[in-house]
C-alpha cells in the first residue's frame, strides 16, 4: 500500500478561520521550556521558533490536540473552534 503524504491528505480539507484563536499559548511558560516539543510534533507546523521565542499561528490548526497533550509546561489553553469554524472536509 502506498503511503500518503500529509499534503495529499490535507488537500481534501478547507479552513473557515475564526477571528478569535481557539488555542492560546502562554509564551512566558515557553521561555522556560528546554525541549519545545511542539515545534516538531504539531503536524500543521503551527509552532515556530523566532529567535528564542515561540510564535504560534492557529489558522492552519488540524484540531488534533497534540500540543495540549505534549506540552510539559501547561502553556496551551485548548478549545475546539466555535461551531462552523476551523477545519472542514472539503466534500462533506
Ligand atoms: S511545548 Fe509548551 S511550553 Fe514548550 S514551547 Fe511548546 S507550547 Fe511552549
Ligand atoms: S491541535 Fe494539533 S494541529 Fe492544532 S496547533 Fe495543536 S498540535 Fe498543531
Amino acid at each position: 500500500m502506498k503511503r500518503m503524504r500529509l499534503e495529499d491528505i490535507l488537500i481534501n480539507n478547507v479552513w473557515d478561520v475564526d477571528y478569535e484563536p481557539h488555542i492560546v499559548v502562554d509564551s512566558e511558560k515557553c521561555v522556560e521550556c528546554d525541549t519545545k516539543p511542539c515545534i516538531n510534533l504539531c503536524p500543521a507546523g503551527c509552532f515556530t521558533l523566532l529567535g528564542d521565542k515561540i510564535v504560534f499561528s492557529y489558522e492552519g490548526c488540524l484540531e488534533c490536540g497534540t500540543c495540549r497533550v505534549i506540552c510539559p509546561r501547561g502553556a496551551v489553553s485548548w478549545n475546539y473552534p466555535v461551531s462552523g469554524k476551523g477545519i472542514h472536509y472539503r466534500f462533506g
